[in-house]
C-alpha cells in the first residue's frame, strides 16, 4: 500500500489539465502516493443526475484528503455550485489561500506575503434564495456563531504558527449590522486570546482600496465566504494572477486542497493552462501530510524554472504549453 491515499478530482474545464501535470510533479519528487481518482462535475450529472455523487463525497471523507481541479458552476440555472456542495458536505470551514510574490513573476508589486483565510460554509452561500414573487428575489446571508468563532480561532493560529503579526478582520458591519456584527463580535472574542498579535478591523470596500494602494501592509485577511471569495482573485492579481495562486480547503477531518481559479473556459482544452497554482496546492497539501521536505524541492523548482525565465505559459508571457512548463518542472526536481 502507497504511504499517501489521495483523492484526486480532475474537474473541467482546464482542471484535467493542471491536476493532472500537478500529479506528475508529486510523483516527479519522490512521494509515495496512490491517487485516487474520481469524477465529478457536469458530464458527471448527466450520468449519475448529480454532479456530485454521494460515492465521491464518501470517497474524500474516507481518505480525508485530496487534490481538486476546478469545476464549472453554471450561471443562473443549472445545478448549485459543486465546489460549495463539497465544502459543506465534508466542513471544510477554512480556506486558505496565500498570496505571495514570486520570484520570476512579473507583478506589480513586490514582497507582498499575506493570507487569505476566508470562511467555506456559510454567508450568502448557503444556497437559501428564492422568487418572492416575479420581480422580487431573496437570498439569505446566514451567520452563526460557532462557524464565526471557529474560521477566527483558525486565523490566529494559522498567524501564531506561521508568525505573523497582525489579523484584520474585514466586513461591512455598518451596513449588515447583524450579521456581520456577530462576525466581529466573534473575532474580537477569539483576537483577546491572542494578545501578542494584532488585531484591526476593515470596511471590505476600504480593504479593497487599501490593498491596491500597498498590499504589503496586511498578514492575515480574515473574512466571511463572499468577501473571500473576491478578495482571493484580487489579492492574486497583485503577483501574477490566478494561474500562480494556490489554495486549501481544511476541515477538522478531511482537506481539499485547489487553486483559487475556476475551469476558464476560454482556454480550457488548448493546452496552454498555468498549472502553477494548483502545483503550489499540491505543495501546500504536502505540507498537511508532513512531506515538507518534497514540497519546499517542488517550490523550488518552479521557483527556478519561472527564475529562468525561457519555459513560462502565455498568462506569464510566455509561449510554452502546460506540459513543457510541467516537464521542465519535472526536470529541476530530478537534475
Ligand atoms: P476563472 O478563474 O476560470 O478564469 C478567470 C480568467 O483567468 C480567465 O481569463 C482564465 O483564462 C484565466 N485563468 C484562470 N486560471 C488560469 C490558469 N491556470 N492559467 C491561465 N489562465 C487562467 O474564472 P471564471 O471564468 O469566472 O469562472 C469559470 C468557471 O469556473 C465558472 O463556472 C465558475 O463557477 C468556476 N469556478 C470554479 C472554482 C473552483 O472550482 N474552485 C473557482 C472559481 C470559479
Amino acid at each position: 500500500m502507497s504511504k499517501h491515499e489521495i483523492a484526486l478530482i480532475p474537474g473541467d474545464g482546464i482542471g484535467p489539465e493542471v491536476s493532472h501535470a500537478a500529479a506528475r510533479v508529486v510523483e516527479a519528487a519522490g512521494v509515495d502516493v496512490h491517487w485516487h481518482e474520481l469524477e465529478a462535475g457536469a458530464e458527471v450529472a448527466v450520468k449519475y443526475g448529480t454532479p456530485l455523487p454521494d460515492h465521491v463525497i464518501n470517497e474524500v471523507r474516507r481518505l480525508g484528503i485530496g487534490l481538486k481541479g476546478p469545476l464549472t458552476t453554471p450561471i443562473g440555472g443549472g445545478f448549485t455550485s459543486v465546489n460549495v456542495q463539497l465544502r459543506k458536505a465534508l466542513d471544510l470551514y477554512a480556506a486558505v489561500r496565500p498570496v505571495r510574490t514570486m520570484r520570476g513573476v512579473q507583478s506589480r508589486y513586490d514582497d507582498v506575503d499575506l493570507v487569505v483565510v476566508r470562511e467555506n460554509t456559510e454567508g450568502l452561500y448557503s444556497g437559501i434564495e428564492h422568487l418572492v414573487q416575479p420581480g422580487i428575489a431573496e437570498s439569505i446571508k446566514i451567520m452563526t456563531e460557532g462557524a464565526c468563532t471557529r474560521i477566527s480561532r483558525y486565523a490566529f493560529e494559522l498567524a501564531k504558527r506561521e508568525g505573523r503579526p497582525k489579523i484584520t478582520a474585514v466586513h461591512k458591519a455598518n451596513i449588515m449590522k447583524i450579521s456581520d456584527g456577530l462576525f466581529l463580535e466573534c473575532a474580537r472574542k477569539v483576537a483577546r486570546e491572542y494578545s501578542e498579535i494584532e488585531y484591526e478591523e476593515l470596511i471590505v470596500d476600504n480593504t479593497c482600496m487599501q490593498l491596491v494602494l500597498d498590499p504589503t501592509r496586511f498578514s492575515v485577511l480574515l473574512m466571511e465566504n463572499l468577501y473571500g471569495d473576491i478578495l482571493s482573485d484580487l489579492c492574486a492579481g497583485f503577483v501574477g494572477g490566478l494561474g500562480v495562486v494556490p489554495g486549501a480547503n481544511i476541515g477538522d477531518n478531511a482537506a481539499v486542497f485547489e487553486a483559487v481559479h475556476g475551469s476558464a473556459p476560454d482556454i480550457a482544452g488548448k493546452g496552454f493552462a498555468n498549472p502553477t497554482a494548483i502545483i503550489l496546492s499540491a505543495c501546500q497539501m504536502l505540507d498537511y501530510l508532513k512531506e515538507n521536505d518534497a514540497a519546499k524541492r517542488i517550490r523550488d523548482a518552479v521557483e527556478n524554472v519561472l527564475v529562468k525565465g525561457e519555459i513560462r505559459t502565455r498568462d506569464l508571457g510566455g509561449s510554452s504549453s502546460t506540459n513543457e512548463y510541467t516537464r521542465a518542472i519535472i526536470d529541476e526536481l530530478t537534475a
